[in-house]
């Protein structure tokens, strides 16, 4: 990928913005988000996929930022949604429900009844009970709903645990032996349309090999469930091709190789092929910038407390993610590296973004950039310790827009009420947050 976050006469620029020039318009910390990295991540996974009967739907649980689903959207990417929220999301930003898919292995009733008036053009079924649910809940609105069983092809992807879904003994889909007896019970359920196979074995693959051992047992379903006499004509393969965020640590396989295994794989069978990517389209698109608020020297140890933190950065703490991190003024030449803690305010030994991390000197006010913060961040984000969620910019060249503003504290608490026997005589909220 093009590197969107380019230093310029000594200062970081996002596309053709300075991030400092962004940073004083709307304050830190904020996410930024480029739009030629977008563009460019989608049509170079399209174009390894040219001439094949092939749909790209964007996991949008990886960044669901309306500006960012309609800027992907506008370039023909569909969406994966989990939830009726990214639903309600993504027929927002326009994408036509004829090109959303429907994921996630709790759907209640209400949600998959909200997916089938839509006219959604998928749902991904990950357990018998959905199932009928599912079969329920389509007759009674006389629908018919088109779905795949998503299956557990038992592969350890090679990644972190907590992105590992394809291996036995995790909550997601059923297990593939168990696919052909479920597969000619929703045969034969009102109100289901078999259509396909689905599979998605886990997040920030980094080899090829797990994709191809789940493929080939996806593959191997699909002949037998056709021997069944079931008409399967898409294989829904999933996201999870990771990106680079340690640039020492190698790259993970691109989408022309990648491409190439599934045309092996799934050519001889003429299906339509179907694709999730989430954080390969949008991880290496953003940053998070903040400031330093304090330069702490402690037991022998230099902590730059930054004001950005775990809630709007969760990765490091959840899965030990490593974010590469550069000042955004270029330091002097020769200023040399030092290793430090990387911490925000929030009141947890957790809240490190990075460890023993060599970076250049800093002083209070200067801002940091921390990269791979398109993916995963702030969609991830919390109020944890009251702290505002952090405003999301999309730059487009020379331009910036605010795409999501920070929220006043007075917003942050409008949902909240004080109960009857703890209001004052006067009634309504006890004091009004300044
Ligand atoms: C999370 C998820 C994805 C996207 O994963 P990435 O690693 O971001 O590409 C795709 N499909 C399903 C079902 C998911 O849960």
């Amino acid at each position: 990928m093009t590197d969107p976050f380019q230093h310029r006469g000594g200062a970081l620029h996002a596309e053709g913005v300075p991030v400092a020039r962004i940073a004083a318009s709307v304050g830190t910390p904020f996410y930024v988000y480029s739009t030629a990295a977008l563009v460019e991540q989608y049509r170079g996974f399209a174009a390894a996929f040219a001439g094949v009967d092939a749909r790209i739907h964007y996991a949008m649980k990886a960044n669901s930022n309306i500006a960012v689903l309609k800027t992907l959207a506008d370039l023909g990417a569909g969406a994966d949604v989990v939830s009726e929220g990214e639903l309600r999301l993504a027929l927002a930003a326009g994408v036509p429900p004829q090109r959303i898919v429907f994921s996630g292995v709790g759907k209640t009733d209400a949600e998959l009844a909200f997916a089938l008036n839509t006219g959604i053009y998928q749902i991904n079924v990950e357990s018998e009970p959905e199932l009928e649910a599912l079969s329920r809940v389509a007759s009674g609105l006389g629908k018919t709903a088109p779905i795949t069983i998503r299956v557990n092809p038992d592969v350890d992807p090679e990644t972190h645990a907590k992105i590992s879904t394809g291996y036995s003994g995790t909550k997601f889909g059923v297990p593939w032996t168990d696919a052909p007896r479920l597969y000619k019970k929703a045969a034969g359920l009102a109100g289901i349309d078999v259509v396909g196979v689905d599979v998605h074995i886990g997040s920030q693959l980094t080899k090829l090999e797990p994709f191809e051992t789940a493929f080939r047992r996806v593959a191997g379903l699909i002949g037998k469930l056709r021997t069944l006499g079931l008409n399967i004509r898409r294989a829904d393969l999933g996201g999870g091709l990771g990106i680079v965020y340690d640039s020492t640590n190698g790259a993970p396989p691109d989408p022309a190789s990648y491409a190439a295994m599934v045309k092996r794989i799934f050519a001889p069978l003429n299906v339509q092929v179907m694709f999730e990517p989430g954080r390969y389209l949008v991880g290496n698109a953003g940053l998070l910038v903040g400031s330093v608020i304090y330069v702490k020297e402690a037991d022998g140890k230099t902590f730059y407390i930054i004001d950005a933190a775990m809630n709007d950065l969760i990765r490091p703490s959840l899965y030990d993610a490593y974010h590469a991190m550069e000042p955004v003024k270029q330091p002097a030449a020769g200023a040399g590296l030092k290793p430090v803690d990387v911490a925000g305010p929030v009141c947890e030994t957790g809240d490190l973004l990075a460890a023993d991390r060599p970076l250049p000197p800093m002083a209070a006010g200067d801002l940091l950039a921390i990269r791979s913060g398109g993916a995963y961040a702030a969609v991830m984000a919390s109020t944890y310790n009251a702290r505002p969620l952090v405003p999301e910019v999309l730059v487009n060249g020379e331009e910036f827009a605010v795409v999501r503003r920070r929220p006043t504290y007075e917003e942050m608490s409008r949902l909240e009420a004080l109960p009857p026997w703890l209001e004052p005589a006067s009634g309504g909220r006890a004091k009004a947050l300044p």
